[in-house]
């Protein structure tokens, strides 16, 4: 597994644009993203929509695709789910796998995200792990705990880290306009760092995310740690995705 060029531009469409939207953004997008080498750009729009975008991007390989979340198994009589082996197929090289909104809106435990993590790697694909604590959380002063922990679940799940991104989204940072400082992501990231050497896999790419915009997407790239950004709301309108990747070139 190649670990992908950084810094890594990666939006998280969430549950926003069906195929027809998702080809109108693509349609704006790609004639404001110039063809760029050196940087990697991931969009992850929601499965049902990946086939459309793998159309609407045709030739323009350096846009890469994400499935937003897979199951553990690869088939089966799991009903509404799907696995990473059929996201591949619809066009997706990159999977989330423990996004907040995953843990705390469907109940996801550590224990699943070790899982998907495992399915995801055994398919081919590269899965951007996602962790980060909550405001009570930072508040008692057990972030790096929490942080540690999660990301320690699937260290000891995987046979080699090395194919993997994590990505640390403080939960109180994601979708409320409330940002970490630029010191505060670089703080966790550096820990992430330390912790992710402890096994001999230091150059896996760490994004930041949690409200990151135009304005401030420069300045958190800027950390010596921070190796890419996860955009959610502000990577589902093509100018602003644009402009945060341009952020990155
Ligand atoms: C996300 O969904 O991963 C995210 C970081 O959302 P937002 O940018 O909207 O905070």
């Amino acid at each position: 597994m190649t670990t992908p060029p950084t810094p890594v531009l990666a939006g998280n469409w969430k549950m926003n644009h069906d195929p027809a939207s998702t080809r109108v953004f693509f349609e704006r997008f790609l004639r404001l993203h110039g063809l760029r080498t050196g940087a990697t750009v991931i969009v992850f729009p929601p499965a049902i929509s990946l086939e459309a975008a793998r159309s609407a991007l045709g030739e323009r390989r350096d846009v890469q695709l994400g499935v937003q979340n897979v199951h553990w198994e690869s088939s089966g009589a799991f009903t509404g789910e799907i696995s990473a082996h059929m996201a591949g197929g619809a066009g997706a090289r990159y999977a989330l796998v423990g996004h907040s909104e995953r843990r705390q809106l469907f109940s996801e435990a550590d224990a699943d995200v070790a899982r998907k993590t495992c399915a995801v790697l055994t398919a081919g694909l590269i899965p951007v792990v996602c962790v980060g604590e909550t405001l009570e959380d930072r508040r008692a002063g057990r972030a790096n705990d929490v942080v540690t922990r999660q990301l320690g679940r699937v260290l000891d799940a995987v046979r080699d880290a090395s194919g993997i991104v994590v990505a640390y989204e403080p939960v109180w940072a994601i979708g409320t306009g409330e940002t970490a400082s630029p010191e505060d992501a670089q703080a966790m990231h550096d820990s992430i760092r330390t912790q992710l050497a402890s096994g001999g896999k230091a150059t896996v790419p760490i994004l930041y995310g949690g409200s990151v915009k135009p304005e401030n997407a420069a300045t958190l790239l800027a950390q010596p740690d921070v190796d890419g950004l996860l955009v959610g709301g502000a990577s589902v309108d093509p100018q602003s995705f644009a402009t945060i990747c341009a952020a990155g070139a």
